[in-house]
């Protein structure tokens, strides 16, 4: 039975975000990949949500996302364990508080944005594509993407520029890749909102359960969905 079972991987999954997306496509009967560049955080991670719901299929995977010797090595080992990859989630991401204002900017830390939040997803698109696929219907990637990068909002991205640019690219790229691909896999990026994790910090308004909850979204949708588009909680935010 369990290798009937849809599966996924979730990048950046040992915290935040990604580990809650990881909890609900689970929770949904998907077995689950959690991502994470620190193999005992990960493990450490997997057996929390085990141990708060021991009936969830998921498997650790030490995966850093701006290390393409650790993406080939995430891809021999997903291969070793499933022959097919029904959902990628590119959710790992940072953003740096210092040293990306436009005009004064560090491009040490505008490299490290876009290594993880741009560069990341795209190489792990392309690692990752043989096994979606092998995928039995048709798969999904979802990008985990920010409002910050919708490009009505780029004029007030001064102080924080390089995310912004970061995640622009990566509503675009997210275009790019589902016309390339023709609908044999759907790529849409999607926003969770401003969240309450260790990135979004406490005054966000929405809960990592809610912000989450947009990224399966995207994770789950059916085999006739969108693909190329920009959504937030399922709707479409103007790219
Ligand atoms: P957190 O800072 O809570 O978690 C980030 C996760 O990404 C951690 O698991 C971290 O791993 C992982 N990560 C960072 N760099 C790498 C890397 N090089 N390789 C592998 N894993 C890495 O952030 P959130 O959960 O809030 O954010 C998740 C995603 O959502 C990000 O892409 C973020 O930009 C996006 N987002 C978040 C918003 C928010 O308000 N929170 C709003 C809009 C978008 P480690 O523990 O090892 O550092």
């Amino acid at each position: 039975i369990a290798l009937s079972m849809p599966t996924a991987l979730v990048t950046g999954a040992n915290r935040g975000l990604g580990r809650e997306t990881a909890r609900q496509l689970a929770a949904r009967g998907y077995r689950v990949f959690l991502g994470s560049r620190d193999p005992a955080r990960g493990a450490a991670a997997a057996a929390e949500l085990r141990a708060a719901e021991p009936a969830l299929r998921l498997e650790t995977v030490t995966l850093d996302v701006t290390d393409p010797q650790r993406i080939a090595a995430a891809v021999r080992a997903v291969s070793a364990s499933t022959d097919s990859l029904d959902v990628l989630v590119n959710n790992a991401g940072i953003d740096s508080p210092t040293g990306q204002a436009v005009l004064t900017a560090d491009f040490a830390v505008i490299d490290q944005l876009f290594a993880t939040d741009f560069f990341a997803p795209w190489q792990l698109t392309n690692a990752f594509l043989p096994l979606l696929r092998r995928a039995p219907g048709r798969a999904r990637v979802v990008h985990v993407t920010s409002g910050m990068g919708e490009s009505a909002r780029l004029a007030g991205g001064a102080d924080s520029a390089g995310y912004a640019l970061a995640r622009y690219a990566l509503n675009g790229l997210t275009r790019i890749q589902a016309a390339a691909l023709g609908g044999e896999v759907l790529v849409n990026a999607c926003c969770p909102g401003w969240v309450r994790t260790d990135l979004g910090g406490p005054a966000a308004p929405r809960s990592v359960e809610e912000g989450a909850a947009s990224i399966v979204w995207g994770a789950t949708l059916p085999a006739d969905g969108p693909t190329g588009g920009f959504f937030r909680d399922g709707r479409p935010v103007a790219q």
